[in-house]
């Protein structure tokens, strides 16, 4: 698949056209920034890594009945996508208390949930993107209440799937974000709502479930270090990259391919 013009570029992504309107191609760049662009830093690999855990968990959530914007994955840097129109929000879901959660309102870091929390985030970088209601959202549009009762039930759905994948290779679980958009079905002849953007260690909060080790963002966020052997950690158990490799002894620059497993 050709790769056309560049069509929007973002923090951690950029998308390319292709000949098929219908089609995009998703870049996977190793820019990490954090706190609305202030912390910003070059994390080399996390590209090729957040590709492919992304891959295989939009894999994994299409074979159990989600409707992902996900194709295939055409090189370690790029995928091939449904062209989707993005809802302005960042769907967020909360298992346990951390982050802006608990400086938001005063809740004790690491509370266990009672049952998962869903907010809503209106994507505007100028404005960091703020908490909304689900009034505001119908209120200026964003999305209608069909779409938010029909994204909210598959949202609770994608949360039990992913925290039962994590627990399966000793991580919890902790909160993620996930956004959504309308993209052709041509088997239906119909738009409909599909999981878009990416799964990975930038868009959730993983701790391994003995010692509570992060293995995500957060290590960049707040300077733990290790950032890219936490998420070669995750993809090891996920067990999608062979125990040996070493991702930051690979040389991006000329390489063109690492053996990731296939499952
Ligand atoms: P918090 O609101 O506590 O900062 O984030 C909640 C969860 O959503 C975390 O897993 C965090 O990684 C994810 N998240 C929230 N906003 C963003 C964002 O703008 N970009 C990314 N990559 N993740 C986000």
């Amino acid at each position: 698949m050709n790769k056309g013009n560049k069509l929007y570029e973002g923090k951690a992504k950029i998308i390319y056209e292709t000949k098929d309107k219908n089609l995009v191609i998703q870049h996977f760049k190793d820019d990490a920034t954090a706190f609305n662009n202030l912390k910003k830093a070059k994390v080399e690999g996390k590209g090729v890594l957040n590709n492919r855990i992304s891959e295989y968990i939009l894999t994994n959530l299409s074979q159990c009945g989600i409707k992902t914007h996900f194709i295939k994955r055409l090189n370690m840097r790029e995928q091939l996508i449904k062209k989707a129109e993005i809802f302005p929000i960042e769907f967020i879901v909360r298992n346990v208390a951390t982050g802006s959660l608990t400086k938001r309102l005063d809740i004790p870091e690491g509370t266990v949930l009672e049952r998962p929390l869903l907010e809503y985030c209106y994507k505007k970088d100028e404005l960091e993107d703020p908490i909304v209601s689900k009034e505001h959202i119908y209120s200026f549009g964003w999305a209608t209440e069909k779409d938010i009762k029909e994204i909210d039930i598959i949202t609770l759905r994608i949360n039990d799937i992913l925290t039962g994948i994590f627990r399966g290779i000793g991580i919890k679980l902790i909160d993620f974000k996930i956004e959504y958009g309308k993209a052709w079905n041509k088997e239906i002849n119909k738009n409909e709502i599909v999981l878009a953007d990416e799964i990975s260690p930038d868009t959730c909060r993983l701790w391994d479930m003995k010692t509570e080790k992060k293995l995500d963002k957060d290590r960049f966020r707040k300077d733990l270090g290790n950032v890219i052997q936490a998420y070669q950690e995750v993809a090891r158990r996920l067990r999608i990259m062979p125990e040996e490799t070493n991702i930051s002894e690979v040389n991006f620059g000329k390489a063109t391919s690492i053996k990731f497993k296939k499952k």
